[in-house]
């Protein structure tokens, strides 16, 4: 999708640090992080959120979290991680492209308020 940061971030036209890709799956640390590790895994194909997976598209899901598991095994993330994806505006979603948040590298606590 052209106007759309996460496909411009995959296509490498805005620039991110990236810390893993495949095939289908592109990983980057999030610009603003919120826990000591926080990176952004986000399907090369646009999806806008979690509200468009279908069975057509849903084997992109598995992908991702195949590559979160790989990365957090590279990182020794051995004390846990959070996986995150907010949908839509009440969940506090504010970029319409399909990413899931990974969230370690400290002891989280849980509240819809504050995720972290
Ligand atoms: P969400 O609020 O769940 O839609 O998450 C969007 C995330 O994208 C936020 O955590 C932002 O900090 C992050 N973000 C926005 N722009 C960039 C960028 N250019 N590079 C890396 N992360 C970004
Ligand atoms: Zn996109």
């Amino acid at each position: 999708m052209s106007d759309c940061l996460f496909c411009k971030i995959v296509a490498g036209e805005i620039p991110s640090a990236k810390v893993y890709e495949d095939e289908f799956v592109y990983a980057f640390k999030d610009i603003s992080p919120i826990a000591p590790v926080h990176y952004l895994f986000v399907p090369k194909q646009h999806i806008s959120g979690a509200s468009e997976i279908s069975p057509e598209n849903a084997e992109i899901v598995g992908k991702i979290f195949t590559a979160i598991a790989k990365v957090a095994a590279e990182e020794h993330l051995d004390s846990g991680f959070r996986v995150v994806t907010n949908c839509g505006e009440d969940a506090g979603q504010t970029v319409p492209h399909l990413h899931f948040h990974l969230l370690a590298g400290k002891t989280m606590g849980w509240s819809v308020e504050q995720g972290v």
